[in-house]
């Protein structure tokens, strides 16, 4: 039974003109406040609702954001120069002058020896890896940091 069902079962059961006229009057206050705060909380939920689009747009930002950061660590940030050119942390060698991955061992000549030399395919030079002056082998350079 709903309250405007039970008061209408209350003023049938005790009704006078007085009665009735007092109690809708009381009905009527009640019903405005409930109202009122029905407003407030229908406001407040579509100022949450906003809130929540505008966390959910800044969380994805964020994923994006975390995401570069991850990529940028993984190809150059966290990278140290070693015999010329880079390395990450697991050993893996990255092109001194883009910073890519995945570079290719050759022949090259250095001064008058043959070393294996490494390249990238962002350009046709071929990168001798050297350690103290001396010439390195790309693969000798790659078991070192490897470790
Ligand atoms: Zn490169």
């Amino acid at each position: 039974m709903s309250l405007l069902e039970l008061f209408d079962k209350w003023v049938i059961e005790r009704g006078s003109a007085k009665v009735q006229e007092k109690h809708i009057a009381l009905f009527r206050d009640q019903l405005s406040q409930a109202e009122a705060k029905n407003y407030v909380i229908e406001s407040e939920n579509k100022s949450l609702k906003s809130q929540l689009v505008e966390a959910e747009i800044e969380n994805e930002n964020l994923k994006k954001k975390m995401n570069e950061i991850e990529k940028a660590v993984h190809s150059g940030n966290l990278l140290s120069l070693q015999f010329g050119v880079y390395w990450d942390n697991d050993g893996n060698v990255y092109c001194p002058k883009c910073k890519a991955p995945g570079m290719q061992i050759k022949w090259a000549t250095y001064v008058n020896q043959q070393v294996n030399a490494l390249k990238c395919s962002c350009a046709d030079t071929l990168y001798v890896l050297m350690e103290n002056g001396v010439p390195i082998h790309a693969q000798e350079a790659m078991k070192r940091m490897a470790r």
